[in-house]
């Protein structure tokens, strides 16, 4: 089953800054590229009902719809290079595996769903934001911001400022929309007991460079990331370790990247919400150059169409053993 979440009544999705935007900026509307609503910000993919299980998994960076007022100004296969190419397909034995699985269909490179809605460097902008603004160190030094100002290979993006309405427009019509949809699956997977989320993205083969640091080694074939312990029990991370291991994967866990925003909003162990991201290396599926599958990308997809069978059980089992403590508290 799949559903769209399309842009919902305007009420809902309105913030006091867009309002305030629309307010203040209504006399330069006809100087901006068109603006366009999308129709589909986000796909979810449910299980059938009966099997359902409080699995979550979600790709923020493998859309490829690139809107019409994205106005970009570099080389579209430059571009391309920020996408997770493909990763929702990689993963699209999730329902059948008795999970929920919702992927983007805009560019992390337009706006990223995995950054906070406050990580903005207010220098790309051409007026002033309306609102607090706490962009990350990383942001002011790569641009890979909320809104990218930068390719990885620091290319600027832009041959112009964004204005404050587009970027409000972004967050409106794109970011909230992916936010509210995850938020409400997993919402209603942990309505029973505990939670498993997966947070899913390909990394690429030159990792290491690409962050401005030494390889150490080799970069491992999937990096597990779990906020080095805040966002996920450390049960299921090496489970799901020790399940592409057995597959013949190498793993590494949190090196060289632990996780982003997603897992700071939906992690917390405690609460029995578990938030694991997962790194594939590109290099395994992906012609890096054209964003075009390689003939072993179909074996990558069943191995994880195998793993799933067994993230499942464990699910299955663990969900059942360890019911969280505000279901105890309610049984009492
Ligand atoms: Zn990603």
């Amino acid at each position: 089953m799949k559903l769209s979440f399309a842009r919902k009544a305007g009420a809902l999705y309105a913030s006091a800054i867009f309002i305030g935007l629309n307010r203040a900026f209504t006399s330069l509307t006809m100087q901006l590229p068109e603006i366009l609503i999308p129709a589909t910000p986000v796909q979810v993919l449910l299980p059938d009902a009966a099997a359902a299980l409080p699995l979550v998994c979600d790709s923020p960076h493998s859309g490829t719809d690139y809107p019409a007022d994205f106005g970009y100004a570099v080389a579209t296969a430059d571009l391309r290079r920020c996408e997770d190419t493909h990763v929702h397909w990689l993963w699209d034995a999730v329902p059948q595996a008795g999970g929920t699985l919702v992927h983007a269909t805009f560019p992390r490179s337009y706006i990223d769903p995995n950054r906070d809605v406050q990580d903005i460097n207010p220098a790309m902008l051409a007026d002033a934001w309306p609102g607090p603004t706490t962009p990350t160190a990383r942001t002011l030094e790569l641009g890979m911001g909320l809104v990218a100002t930068h390719t990885p290979a620091r290319q600027p993006i832009y041959a112009r400022r964004l204005s404050a309405q587009e970027v409000a427009h972004r967050i409106e019509h794109y970011w909230r929309p992916y936010r509210q949809a995850l938020g409400e699956v997993l919402e209603a997977a942990s309505a029973q007991g505990p939670r498993w989320h997966l947070n899913l993205h390909s990394m690429p083969s030159n990792a290491y460079e690409r962050l401005g640091r030494v390889a150490p080694g080799p970069l491992a074939d999937v990096v597990l990331g779990d906020l080095n312990g805040r966002s996920c029990g450390s049960e299921f991370t090496g489970r799901v370790a020790e399940g592409f291991r057995q597959r013949g994967y190498t793993v590494a866990i949190n090196d060289p990247y632990a996780g982003q925003d997603l897992l700071r909003q939906f992690g917390a162990p405690s609460r029995g919400h578990h938030s694991l991201q997962v790194e594939i290396n590109r290099a395994l599926y992906l012609d890096e150059h054209t964003r075009e599958l390689l003939p072993r990308a179909s074996c990558v997809r069943e191995d994880i169409a195998s793993l799933l069978q067994d993230v499942a059980a464990y699910v299955r089992h663990a969900g059942a053993a360890h019911p969280t403590p505000s279901s105890v508290a309610i049984a009492h």
